[in-house]
């Protein structure tokens, strides 16, 4: 058994004909997960209650091993973020995606590793140890969510969920070789994800092919009356009908001479884009002036929800609690001990562009920017189906190699501003380079268009093989 070299949809029909068990799936994903993770660090924690005896296999995940990012909630079990804050925190209610995954009867292996509260390239800031990724274990899995693109990666399960607020689903899919979808903002349910930053906060699948993506998407796109920002079932039909597919990719040429974009990744997209034409696809220049601020904008906006949202971890309520000689004094010591050095950098800089006096200077004009760079994609999706982009400026480095905080936010680049702007887009493995690490394709979409992403991406991945 390889979990690798078959699809979700195969091990369904192999567990309702017979063929396999799910005793046997379990068995292998574990078998797997002694070997590897010993030193990839994927897992912060294995289940041990699966239920192994399914008589049926109802839904197409019944049965089918799979892995969650540390920062979904499962009632009942430990969730923490990766964070010595949550360390000891159990979740009291399912998430709405633990509702789906329970009733779906999936088996869900353990808690993923991920960087601390999600804030990261590299899963290098993770409480419980970083994960290594498993095709160069001297190198970052990418992030925040390094393990659950490990555990794929490496054959541990056969797919994983991850978050995505900057690019943590496509990151680190694009730095282990694997296959990583951010779902359109509202599409998938965040009632139950530890919140970092509120409107950007998406839940996706982290998988060895285009059509697992798909699968698993199928399953999570529900409307959930219970989360505010989730998206009617009609509203989103009404995006969908506005859009024919011509097969037309767009390209931000001038978006792409950023410092730092290493020549073969440009080399291997150019490339790739060359295999579309063979496929049909039209590929076209266009013109995004204000996609060059995104980063800055990203920066600003997020770590200002950050501050925000994190203001519940005072010490009091749950999570780490430190006593202090006064009130501030505990949540000094609280925060201290409990973040590491990002979360407690993005809540200063948060708190900083939040402040009166520079409200206006810094986080109005972010917010400002950020429906430019929304008007401008939703513009520029009336000509075209396909926005094309590398996944990152490199491939997987090594760990260690970037210290300074604004190497790792340089490497979100091609990501965030699909972000601000709420699109779905896909990260799809498009070959390796000469020291056998992937390069990846990056495609974006018009809002609740993943229809067209799974299109693009399955002619994708039959072109580059
Ligand atoms: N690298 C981004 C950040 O650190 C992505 C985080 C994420 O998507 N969770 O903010």
């Amino acid at each position: 058994m390889n979990f690798k070299k078959t699809t979700i949809k195969q091990l369904h029909t192999d567990l309702v004909s017979g063929n396999i068990t799910a005793k046997d799936l379990y068995d292998h994903s574990m078998s797997v997960i002694d070997e590897r993770d010993t030193s990839v660090n994927s897992f912060i924690e294995v289940f041990t209650d699966q239920q192994l005896d399914h008589s049926e296999y109802t839904h197409i995940l019944s049965g089918i091993p799979v892995g969650i990012k540390d920062n979904i909630l499962f009632k009942g079990k430990k969730v923490s973020s990766a964070s010595q804050m949550l360390e000891n925190y159990t979740a009291s209610y399912d998430s709405h995606i633990a509702k789906i995954f329970k009733a779906q009867k999936a088996m869900i292996m353990g808690r993923l590793n991920m960087d601390d509260m999600a804030m990261g390239t590299s899963t290098e800031s993770s409480y419980f140890g970083p994960t290594l990724n498993p095709l160069d274990e001297s190198r970052v899995p990418g992030g925040s969510s390094g393990g659950p693109a490990a555990a794929v990666a490496a054959g541990m399960v056969p797919y994983t969920l991850g978050s995505d607020t900057g690019g943590s689903i496509r990151q680190p899919a694009a730095c282990c070789g694997v296959v990583g979808l951010k779902p359109t903002y509202g599409a998938v349910s965040r009632r139950g994800l530890i919140a970092m930053s509120s409107s950007l906060d998406v839940i996706g699948p982290i998988t060895n092919s285009v059509e697992d993506a798909e699968t698993v998407f199928n399953v999570i796109n529900e409307y959930d009356p219970l989360d505010s920002t989730s998206v009617p079932l009609k509203k989103r039909a009404e995006y969908q009908n506005k859009n024919k597919n011509n097969k037309v990719i767009g390209v931000p040429r001038s978006f792409l001479e950023v410092d730092g974009l290493n020549s073969e990744v440009l080399e291997n997209f150019n490339d790739s884009l060359e295999l579309m034409k063979k496929e049909g696809y039209t590929i076209v220049d266009v013109d995004l002036p204000n996609l060059q601020h995104a980063l800055a904008v990203y920066y600003t906006l997020q770590p200002a929800e950050v501050s925000s949202n994190l203001a519940r971890y005072d010490g009091i309520r749950y999570a780490l609690s430190e006593k202090g000689e006064n009130l501030v004094d505990g949540y000094k010591k609280t925060k201290t001990k409990g973040f590491g050095r990002e979360v407690q950098r993005r809540i200063m800089l948060g708190t900083y562009v939040l402040s009166s006096g520079y409200h206006d200077e810094y986080y109005y004009k972010a917010r400002q920017l950020r429906s430019k760079i929304t008007q401008e994609i939703r513009d520029i999706f009336e000509t075209i189906d396909i926005l094309a982009t590398p996944t990152a400026p490199n491939v997987a480095f090594k760990f260690g190699a970037k210290k300074d905080p604004i190497s790792l936010y340089l490497e979100d680049v091609f990501k965030v501003p699909y972000k601000l702007t709420g699109n779905p887009a896909l990260s799809i493995p498009s070959g390796k380079n000469s020291e056998n690490m992937p390069f990846s394709m990056h495609f974006t979409a018009p809002m609740f268009c993943e229809q067209k992403l799974f299109e693009a991406g399955k002619d994708f991945e039959r072109v580059i093989l």
